[in-house]
């Protein structure tokens, strides 16, 4: 068993720190709102600690889950960040979401400092989380996965390692297009023909049972019919996401356009107050105002 620190314990953080205890680590967690982390803590069975720098001090692997690029930078490299104080032994894994721009950055920052880094970003939600069953894509060095494994395990029911620090990130973006792409095609698709005069109900049961609707998607297409958008994966990071595939494809001169267009969707449902909180199937709200649902 390891000595476990989480760095990050909001909807998903706080669920993989209740994995990790529960397989019988160590758990140490940080997190910026502090009440939060004595709740969790309390909850799980873990200490608190402090600051990013005291909460990795004697950590065998830090688990890192935070909102974005800025957050990701500041609890690692900002005043009173993780890196600074990671024990030379420690593999560091950004389970974050972040751009490749930024994992590369961490990866040579923890590399000068001879320390490891794997990034894991992960598919799957809250649902995921709640049943060890996420899949983490990994880019890093396969001894320090090897390392790891057993705490990234606690959480996910697959572990793929796709290559070196900054192959993760891209591959996490790409996924994350194809499903905030889908999402939107449908829902733009059931709000065409609600206004034709079928009900949300119907148009959601006739999209849902098509073989050409993948799983994940049916899912969806019964969310739009009950109008539950009840939060996973909030449209707010959707569009984060989105925008951080844009930077990306633009880096490597890689024309996505019907991800750039999906990104423009999630990016009007992000500014608006009523739907940015919502769960990616919420991108729906856009098109459903108005039409019959039953
Ligand atoms: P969340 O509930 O919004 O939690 C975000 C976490 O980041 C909180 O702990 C928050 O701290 C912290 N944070 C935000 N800005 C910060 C800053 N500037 N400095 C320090 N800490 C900061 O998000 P989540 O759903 O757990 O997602 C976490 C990551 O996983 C994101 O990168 C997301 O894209 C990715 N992801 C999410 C899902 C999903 O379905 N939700 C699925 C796969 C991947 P406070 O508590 O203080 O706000």
């Amino acid at each position: 068993m390891s000595a476990v620190s989480v760095l990050g314990l909001g909807a998903m953080g706080s669920r993989m720190a209740a994995r990790i205890a529960e397989a019988g680590h160590d758990v140490t967690v940080w997190n910026r709102t502090a009440e939060t982390a004595t709740t969790v803590a309390a909850e799980i069975g873990a200490t608190t600690a402090p600051t990013p720098a005291e909460a990795v001090a004697s950590a065998d692997v830090v688990i890192s889950m935070l909102a974005d690029d800025a957050a990701s930078h500041a609890v690692w490299l900002g005043e009173g960040g993780a890196l600074a104080a990671l024990p030379e032994s420690a593999v560091a894994v950004e389970a974050s979401t972040i751009t490749q721009t930024m994992a590369i950055e961490l990866g040579a920052a923890m590399g000068g400092a001879e320390r490891r880094l794997l990034e894991a970003p992960v598919v799957g939600s809250r649902p995921q989380a709640d049943a060890d069953a996420l899949f983490s894509l990994v880019g890093g060095d396969a001894d320090a996965l090897d390392a790891a494994r057993g705490v990234i395990e606690a959480y996910s029911g697959g572990v793929r390692h796709v290559g070196g620090v900054g192959n993760a990130a891209a591959c996490k973006l790409a996924i994350n297009g194809l499903f905030g792409v889908q999402v939107a095609a449908y829902a733009e698709s059931v709000g065409m023909l609600a206004r034709t005069g079928m009900s949300v109900a119907d148009a959601c049961d006739l999209l849902g049972g098509l073989p050409i609707t993948a799983p994940g998607l049916q899912r969806i297409l019964g969310l739009f019919a009950e109008q539950n958008f009840a939060p996973n994966f909030p449209v707010r990071l959707v569009s984060k996401d989105l925008g951080y595939l844009g930077q990306l494809a633009d880096s490597v001169d890689s024309a996505m356009p019907v991800a750039s267009t999906a990104a423009e969707v999630f990016a009007t449902g992000a500014s608006a107050e009523s739907i940015s909180e919502l769960d990616i199937a919420g991108i729906a709200a856009l098109y459903l105002e108005d039409v019959a649902s039953g």
